[in-house]
């Protein structure tokens, strides 16, 4: 990353105040030659410093790191934005402003002075799976209700014992208001189930039958923090093929959690950014890239884990009872959620011992009750910052702070990865993931979420915001349950989204690129550019378009996508070509040739995302998607092994309008597949996306560039096209906190009146 000056926002929730934090800060911030300031909060510390990257990093470890005794930190937030130029670093003494209200915190890591106590033999938490103190535990999964006092919690069925009772009223012990405090004595226990639901074991014994059927090569689902998850052996390959066969799940990567950040130095290459977001409280998933080379490797990962990929998604131990169970394991497991895809995780015993019959094996349950669903987050590191791709865990709800006083609303976001937020004063409360709304049980989900956080915060909503689409799920319910909500356009909220989470304000160019969103002239859009301003956005440009034969159908079959482009460039004659021709069988091969000569069922698209599914069908790469998004993933796999020069395909760009014509470079791959090998192509073609977007820029000539759209999770992609357009002068402006896919969009929803251009 440049050594370029940026402003970080700290945002440090606990108990901070009267404990020498402010002074605390002062002096480290002179230390590292810091500017800024320093001041409380209504929830904690609040603190501006700007600096190099490097430099704020170092200086956000060393708060944690060297924090004064008695301060007790529940959660650390930070971001980067642009510097604001201060001269020195300072206390500010009062701060009148900021909500009263109590905010609900996050899940927390085990800290590690937990950790020491459950592997002491001689403490009374000796390997107590439920341990935790005020620095740690479970906070939003057991909250059923304001205040967070303790009979407002999932924990409030269980009394505490003498021992537990004498720490939790005591000011100067770690677990003094610690509302899951809990022992062996007095807390929660597990329990061992087989697979018809009977219970085996308990306690200690309940856990170590769980170990123990890991170990055979079971799929034992393991009731976590947010949720259940399947565990099995990442090693043992015919056990990871039965998980996938019995999810119905054929390629998508399966998460892991690995025993220690040892064994995922063996395993993966990991940078100072990653290692410090996987030993983080917050504790997500972070997407690493495996070592190269090594078919040893093998027998701790298989290749089942995530077939065709060279990253893997890895998570350390969260809780205690994780700790325990992967200490005794020794070496990683998948941990993938416990659902059939397409459905929420399941977080409730009954229910889960239902639903997951005759996929899991066995079951180690425990009889704390979980308040809500939270998935796992998962992030990864492009450029040296991190890109959150889902936001759950460890960070929901906390709010992002906006630089703008918004009235109380509501939004709900969109169709796939849905969330959705709520705002008042200057915060957006953002739920955590709920998924995609393509089944009665996940809008129950969403129902369930949108309502929980209307009451905790007890907001009252006056404005409503969906996406465009009449048809979503999350529109539908919308206007249903409240009169008179406001639809904002899909791309315009990707980038507003990015633009509130980045304090940007307009005029900027936004680049909108994604799969799919509903477009105000009846067409399919993803592949945008908006010019955003006071008073609205403008469709000042996107990509060609071309017809999707079978509309939706084309998002699992990327060949689809591919014969609407020889279409465009082609015409009828696109059924001669040998490429259409292996696409697909005879038979069918005149049946789409005649959707789109007919514009049967055959929409109009301007998309990114589905442009990419046809470079890597008509590559022979990927004619049909396993999962989402699979088609462009591999393109992005081969490209970023490539050791070729960066050199683009010829594009051409209107001269009156900024329509992009990718036809000729179309032809080219074509050319360049028989001839070259798929590295290299995938390259030239992540180098020529990123050269539209510079070209782009170029003719509108607006500093601020701000990218957002599924697409810009591609890290190649993301990362060239940031290093080309800051050599070419501009701005570029990416996520950070707020996923760049449609989980991000009920963000820029909230924010579409200020910048006016509500529908
Ligand atoms: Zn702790
Ligand atoms: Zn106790
Ligand atoms: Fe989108």
């Amino acid at each position: 990353m440049s050594q370029a000056v940026q402003l970080a926002k700290i945002n440090i929730y606990g108990a901070v105040q009267g404990v020498g934090f402010r002074p605390f800060i002062y002096r480290l911030a002179q230390q590292y030659n810091l500017k800024g300031c320093v001041s409380n909060t209504s929830q904690g510390v609040s603190i501006l410093v700007e600096g190099s990257v490097e430099t704020l990093r170092e200086f956000i470890t060393a708060v944690r790191l060297k924090k004064p005794e008695r301060a007790v930190i529940f959660s650390m937030n930070y971001y980067f934005v642009q510097p604001a130029g201060y001269k020195d670093f300072e206390i500010i003494t009062s701060e009148s402003e900021g909500v009263k209200s109590a905010w609900i915190l996050p899940d927390i890591a085990t800290c590690h002075l937990c950790i020491e106590e459950i592997f002491d033999p001689t403490d009374r938490r000796y390997l107590y799976p439920f341990t935790n103190c005020t620095h740690c535990g479970p906070r939003y999964t057991i909250v059923e209700s304001l205040p967070y006092d303790r009979p407002n919690t999932t924990m409030k069925k269980f009394v505490m014992c003498p021992a537990c009772r004498v720490e939790y009223e005591n000011p100067n012990n770690r677990r003094f208001h610690a509302q899951p405090n809990a022992c062996p004595e007095c807390g929660p226990v597990l329990q061992f189930y087989n697979s018809v639901g009977s219970l085996k074991q308990d306690r200690h014994n309940a856990l170590l039958a769980a170990v123990s059927a890991i170990r055979k090569g079971h799929i034992v689902a393991v009731k976590g923090l947010g949720g259940f998850h399947l565990f099995v052996d990442a090693g043992n390959r015919d056990a990871v093929a039965r998980l996938r066969a019995r999810k119905n799940r054929e390629q998508k990567p399966f998460a892991l959690l690995f025993p220690d950040i040892r064994c995922v130095e063996s395993v993966c290459t990991i940078s100072n950014v990653e290692r410090q977001w996987l030993i983080s409280p917050e504790a997500p998933i972070v997407l690493l890239h495996r070592r190269h080379g090594k078919s040893s490797n093998d027998a701790t990962i298989c290749s089942e884990v995530a077939p065709f990929n060279p990253w893997l998604g890895v998570m350390l131990p969260y809780t205690p009872l994780h700790h325990i169970m992967l200490r005794l394991l020794d070496k990683p497991v998948v941990a993938t959620s416990a659902n059939l895809s397409d459905e929420p995780i399941c977080y409730q015993n009954e229910n889960t011992l239902e639903r997951m019959k005759g996929i899991a094996d066995c079951y180690l349950m425990h009889n704390r009750p979980i308040a809500r669903h939270v998935d796992d987050s998962i992030l990864r590191v492009v450029k040296n910052r991190e890109l959150v791709l889902r936001r759950a865990r460890g960070f929901a709800p906390l709010p992002v702070a906006t630089d703008v006083k918004l009235t109380p609303s509501l939004a709900v976001g969109g169709h796939l990865k849905n969330t959705v937020c709520l705002a008042q004063d200057k915060f957006v409360f953002i739920s955590q993931h709920i998924g995609d709304l393509e089944t009665e049980s996940s809008m129950a989900v969403f129902k369930n979420v949108t309502d929980d956080l209307i009451r905790l915060y007890q907001i009252n909503p006056q404005s409503i915001f969906t996406d465009l689409h009449p048809d979503y799920e999350s529109t539908k319910y919308a206007q249903r349950m409240y009169t008179g909500s406001f639809g904002v356009q899909h791309h315009y909220a990707h980038i507003l989204s990015c633009m509130a989470e980045n304090e940007i304000a307009p005029p900027v160019l936004g680049i909108a690129w994604d799969g799919t969103g509903y477009g105000p002239d009846g067409t399919v859009w993803g592949g945008e550019f908006l010019e955003i301003n006071a008073n609205g956005y403008r469709r000042i440009g996107h990509l060609l378009p071309f017809l999707l034969p079978g509309g939706e159908k084309a998002v699992k079959e990327p060949r689809r996508s591919a014969a609407g482009v020889l279409y465009r460039i082609f015409g009828r004659d696109c059924a001669d070509t040998a490429e259409f021709q292996k696409l697909f069988p005879q038979k069918q091969a005149g049946v789409i040739l005649k959707m789109l000569q007919r514009r049967i069922n055959s929409p109009v698209t301007t998309s990114a995302g589905r442009l990419f599914d046809a470079v890597s069908a008509l590559s022979g790469i990927q004619t049909i998607n396993y999962y989402e998004g699979q088609a462009a993933m591999r393109m992005e796999y081969l490209a970023e092994s490539s050791e070729s020069d960066n050199t683009s395909y010829d594009f051409n760009i209107g001269e009156n309008n900024l329509i992009v014509d990718w036809k000729y470079m179309i032809q080219q791959i074509l050319e360049d597949v028989r001839s070259n090998d798929l590295h290299y192509v995938s390259k030239r073609f992540h180098e020529t996306m990123s050269a539209i977007i510079v070209r782009v820029a170029e003719r509108v000539g607006v500093e601020k560039v701000v990218m957002s759209g599924g697409c810009f999770q591609n890290r190649l992609l993301l990362e060239r096209t940031i290093t080309l357009l800051e050599k070419a002068g501009f701005m570029p402006v990416w996520h950070q906190r707020v996923p760049p896919n449609d989980g991000g969009i009920c963000l820029g929803q909230i924010m579409a009146p200020v910048y006016g251009g509500i529908k």
